[in-house]
């Protein structure tokens, strides 16, 4: 339920984005209604979709992998983009931000997960994008910390190990490269089934959809 997650979350200090995707708009706007302004979708067509029929002040986030000739429909509005984990995106995003005369802020996702399926940089590939990221003029990204998914399982421990490596790269970016940085700040991990551990390990963001629009 929307009211206990806000709760939680709001006890923690920590940001909820409502993850709304196959949400249908009407759905989306009751919890507008109870005050919500982050809403978090995975693809850019239903992403685009829902910016038009939704209030102009919600802060979308695209939280799922993006190709990079899709940058484009959403560098107009799109408030955050948890799913960089290419320096060619994270350039596609810098032009198409410029182009628009916008700020587009980022994470970078990380490959915590077992599974194989899933999305995200190495420790490594993040070190080599942060320090290219700081050597280059990028006016129009603004990395603003890290995202991860941990595996898909019920172990707990497991779970929380994902959760501190996560932290451990966040740590270690902002002291070997973002020391000077007030805008890396976020470790956005936690989703309905682990957010409570995630903000026990020390996330700054989750991102919870069925836990919100199950009653
Ligand atoms: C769907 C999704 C979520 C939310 O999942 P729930 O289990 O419904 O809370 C969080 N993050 C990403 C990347 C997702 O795709």
């Amino acid at each position: 339920m929307y009211s206990d997650v806000k709760d939680y979350c709001s006890r923690y200090n920590v940001t909820l984005v409502v993850v709304s995707k196959t949400q249908p708009a009407e759905a989306i706007r009751r919890i507008y209604d109870l005050g919500q302004r982050i809403f978090g979708e995975n693809r850019v067509q239903e992403l685009a979709g829902k910016y038009e029929q939704l209030p102009k002040d919600i802060k979308w986030h695209l939280i799922g992998h993006l190709q990079k000739n899709k940058v484009k429909y959403i560098a107009p509005f799109v408030e955050m983009i948890h799913s960089v984990d290419s320096l060619e995106l994270l350039m596609t995003i810098q032009k198409e931000a410029l182009k628009n005369h916008r700020i587009i802020k980022v994470l970078l996702q990380y490959h915590i997960a077992q599974e194989n399926t899933k999305y995200g940089l190495s420790e490594e590939e993040g070190n080599k994008l942060a320090s290219f990221f700081q050597k280059e003029n990028m006016s129009h990204v603004q990395i603003c910390g890290v995202m991860g998914m941990a595996t898909f399982t019920d172990d707990e421990a497991q779970i929380r190990r994902e959760f501190q490596q996560l932290l451990s790269i966040f740590n270690h970016l902002k002291e070997t490269v973002f020391y000077q940085d007030i805008y890396f700040k976020e470790i956005s991990m936690g989703m309905s089934s682990d957010y409570k551990t995630a903000i026990e390990e020390g996330s700054t963001m989750v991102r919870v959809g069925s836990a919100v629009f199950s009653s």
